[in-house]
C-alpha cells in the first residue's frame, strides 16, 4: 500500500510545486524536501518500504522499463521492481539531499567507500582509469587509489598541478575541501577551471551543503560519507553522490550490477538526520569556533587548523604527547568518525590515516602530534573543561619518545 501511495506521489508533487511552492531557504529544505507528497496523502512520517521484490502482472511492461533503465539508468517509471533497483524510501533521502546540493540528481550508496567505488567504477568503464588526486584525503580513499584495488592509476598534486597531470585517459580529478584530517581548503573554482572537461568531484563531508555547494564552484560531483554529519548520530552507514542526471544514471547502472545499495531503513534515518542538519552544524559550529579560540591562545597547542568557512571540525597539533590526550577524556568520546551529536576525538596518525604510508602522511601535513575533534553539541564549558583536563595532564615541552612505535 505504501508503495502505491508513493508511486502517485511524483505527478502530485510536480503540479504542487508548479504551482505554489516558491524557491525554498535550505533549512525550509532541510525539513520538506522529500517529503513533499505527504500531508496531501493523510501521512506525516514517511513510509518505509522494506519490500525486496514488486508484483507485477505486466512482465512486458517491466521488460520495457528494464530495457530503458540498461540504456540511461533514469529511475523506472512506475512501481519498483526489485530492490537493487531503487527503493522508494531511499528515493526520499536522494531527492531531499539533491535539493540540499542544489543538483538534479543524487544517487545512495550502502557507504561513503561504496560510493566512491561507483564513482571510480563509472569511469573506468569507459576506459578513464586515470585518476589525479590532491593530498589529504580521507585515509581509506587515499588508500583505494593508492591501491589501484579498482583498477585504477592516481597521480597526486599539489592543486596548482592539476591541469599539467591532466591524461587522455583520465576520468576523474578528486579533492577533499576542508580535507580529512588538516581541514586545509581549496578554492574549488579554480580547481573545477583547470580540470577542463574532466569531471571535478568535491568531497563535501566536512562542509555539508549547509557551508558550502561545491556545485556552485564548478565541482560536477560531490561526494559524503553520509555515515557523518548527513545521518547525524553516529547510527548510520550511507554514502551518496549529489550529481547532474546523466552520471547519476551511470551510478545507479553500477550500483545496480554491484548492489552496494543504501538499506530502506537507513533512508528513513538519513531523511529524518537532514530535517535537523542545519540547526546541528550552525550550534557546533559555534562552540567550535569558541574552542579554536581557546586552543589558539593555549601554551600547550602548537598550532589549530580550523576552515575559513567554519565548521564543527577541528585539528590541532599540541607540544605533549596526543596518546595522552586520548587516553584522559572522560566527557569526549575517544573514537574515529565525526558528525555525530556528541563530540569525538581521536589521533589521524594511528587510526583514520593509519593507512597512509608514513611519507606521504607527513607529506600532507597530517603530523604525529595532530588531534582531530569532531564537536558536538554538548555544553561549550562542559567540553573545555573535559579538554582542559586532558591537556594539562601532557605537561609543555614534554618530548615523545619513540611516538611513531607506540602508533597502535
Ligand atoms: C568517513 C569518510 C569517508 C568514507 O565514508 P564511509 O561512510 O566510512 O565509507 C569518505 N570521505 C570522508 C571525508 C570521510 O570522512
Amino acid at each position: 500500500m505504501f508503495t502505491l501511495v508513493d508511486m502517485n506521489s511524483a505527478s502530485t508533487h510536480a503540479y504542487d510545486h508548479a504551482r505554489s511552492t516558491p524557491p525554498r531557504a535550505l533549512a525550509t529544505e532541510a525539513v520538506h524536501a522529500g517529503r513533499d507528497d505527504l500531508a496531501r496523502q493523510g501521512l506525516h512520517a514517511p513510509p518505509i518500504d522494506l519490500s525486496t521484490t514488486y508484483p507485477s502482472y505486466d512482465s512486458r511492461g517491466e521488460a520495457a522499463r528494464i530495457d530503458a533503465f540498461a540504456t540511461d539508468g533514469a529511475e523506472p517509471e512506475g512501481p519498483p521492481i526489485y530492490g537493487r533497483l531503487g527503493n522508494p524510501t531511499v528515493a526520499r533521502f536522494e531527492t531531499a539531499l539533491a535539493r540540499l546540493e542544489g543538483t538534479e540528481s543524487a544517487v545512495a550508496f550502502a557507504s561513503g567507500m561504496a560510493a566512491l567505488s561507483a564513482v571510480l567504477l563509472v569511469r573506468a568503464s569507459l576506459g578513464l582509469r586515470h585518476v589525479v588526486a590532491v593530498r589529504p584525503l580521507y585515509g581509506c580513499s587515499d588508500q583505494l587509489l593508492t591501491a589501484g584495488l579498482l583498477g585504477s592509476e592516481v597521480t597526486w598534486v599539489d592543486p596548482a598541478g592539476v591541469a599539467d597531470a591532466l591524461r587522455p585517459d583520465t576520468g576523474l580529478v578528486l579533492v577533499e575541501s576542508p580535507a580529512n584530517p588538516t581541514l586545509a581548503e581549496l578554492d574549488l573554482r579554480a580547481l573545477a577551471h583547470a580540470c577542463g572537461s574532466v569531471p571535478l568531484l568535491a568531497d563535501n563531508t566536512f562542509a555539508t551543503p549547509v557551508l558550502q555547494r561545491p556545485v556552485e564552484q564548478g565541482a560536477r560531483l560531490v561526494l559524503h560519507s553520509a555515515t557523518k554529519y548527513l545521518g547525524g548520530h553516529g547510527d548510520v552507514m550511507a554514502g551518496v553522490v549529489a550529481c547532474d542526471e546523466e552520471f547519476a544514471g551511470r551510478l545507479r547502472q553500477v550500483r545496480f550490477a554491484t548492489g552496494g545499495i543504501l538499506h530502506p531503513l537507513a533512508g528513513y534515518l538519513l531523511l529524518r538526520g537532514l530535517s535537523t542538519l542545519p540547526i546541528r552544524i550552525r550550534a557546533a559550529s559555534e562552540t567550535a569556533a569558541e574552542l579554536v579560540r581557546r586552543l589558539t591562545a593555549d601554551p600547550r597547542v602548537a598550532r589549530v587548523h580550523y576552515p575559513r568557512i567554519g565548521g564543527a571540525m577541528i585539528a590541532f597539533e599540541i607540544h605533549g604527547d596526543p596518546h595522552a590526550v586520548i587516553a584522559d577524556v572522560r566527557l569526549i568520546t575517544p573514537a574515529v568518525s565525526l558528525g555525530s551529536v556528541d563530540t569525538l576525538i581521536q589521533h589521524p596518525a594511528s587510526i583514520s590515516h593509519r593507512i597512509v604510508p608514513e611519507p606521504a602522511r607527513h607529506g600532507a601535513g597530517v603530523s604525529d602530534r595532530l588531534l582531530r575533534m569532531s564537536v558536538g553539541l554538548e555544553d561549550i564549558e562542559d567540553l573545555w573543561t573535559d579538554l582542559n583536563e586532558a591537556l594539562g595532564r601532557t605537561p609543555r615541552g614534554t618530548k615523545m619518545p619513540a611516538l611513531s612505535t607506540r602508533g597502535v
